[in-house]
């Protein structure tokens, strides 16, 4: 699938869901950060552009075609092989993910995804600008060197990948006791809550189960729709591109 094929997409599945938000707002008072979206988005691209292209499934692709990948799931059936690959795909994302909450360096580039003061779909992409340039040496590259799969298997995964967008929508939905099985807007918001009691849950991209697995999975409530955000935010897109070192540009701006 072509560059700009894949830009139509995400830009076509961004203003449908954020028609949904304004059917079903979980949040109606928390003004969405536009501009700093935009600008992390537009960060993202190019970085993400300069490595790898523009899906985690790029590198795959990449990697299979010169020759990469030791396990072969071809022989299988498209769902099953596509299974597996998601699986391992998305533990890698949950791997990482639980970096960003443990380690101090890695911290100071996910706060700012975590710092969007009102959780809309504009939050989805908007992660520090280095980020996909580490994932793109580590947990990509590892499913990429260990699998070599079809187009079908890497649809399923890139197709799935676009509930991202759905997670992050400011939108009234979950999945009530279907939670633990899949991410929904209601699951991920927890994550992102600016109250104490969610903090440190719900950190899974797809799929809840590794929440379960590791005690980290917290249901939530059926009304339970928490404002989101952090105290420290990024103040205009300048921060956001120099985001870990902000405070020394802060410190800089206004001395004593
Ligand atoms: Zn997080
Ligand atoms: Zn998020």
């Amino acid at each position: 699938m072509g560059f700009f094929t894949v830009y139509i997409l995400m830009a076509t599945v961004t203003a449908s869901v954020l028609c949904l938000e304004r059917w079903r707002p979980a949040s109606v008072t928390q003004q969405g950060e536009w501009l700093n979206n935009a600008t992390a988005f537009l960060l993202i691209t190019i970085s993400q552009g300069l490595v790898t292209g523009v899906w985690a499934t790029s590198e795959t692709r990449l990697i299979n075609g010169l020759g990469g990948g030791l396990i072969d799931l071809r022989g299988l059936p498209w769902f099953v092989g596509g299974a597996i690959y998601l699986i391992t795909m998305d533990l890698g994302e949950y791997a990482f993910h639980r970096a960003q909450h443990a380690f101090p360096w890695m911290w100071a580039m996910h706060s700012l995804h975590h710092g969007d003061r009102a959780l809309n779909v504009t939050s989805t992409n908007r992660h520090f600008w280095l980020e996909p340039m580490i994932k793109t040496f580590t947990i990509w590259l590892a499913p990429a060197l260990l699998f070599k799969v079809s187009p079908a298997m890497l649809a399923l995964y890139f197709v799935a990948g676009f509930n991202n967008f759905l997670t992050h929508a400011n939108l009234r939905v979950g999945l009530g006791g279907l939670s633990w099985l899949w991410n929904s807007p209601q699951y991920h918001r927890l994550h992102h809550s600016v109250e104490e009691r969610h903090h440190n849950a719900n950190y899974a991209a797809l799929l809840p189960i590794f929440d379960v697995v590791t005690g980290a999975y917290r249901r939530p409530a059926p009304h339970e729709f928490p404002d989101t955000g952090l105290d420290d935010y990024a103040k205009n897109p300048f921060e956001l591109m120099v985001w870990p070192l902000r405070r020394v540009f802060r410190r800089a701006e206004s001395p004593g």
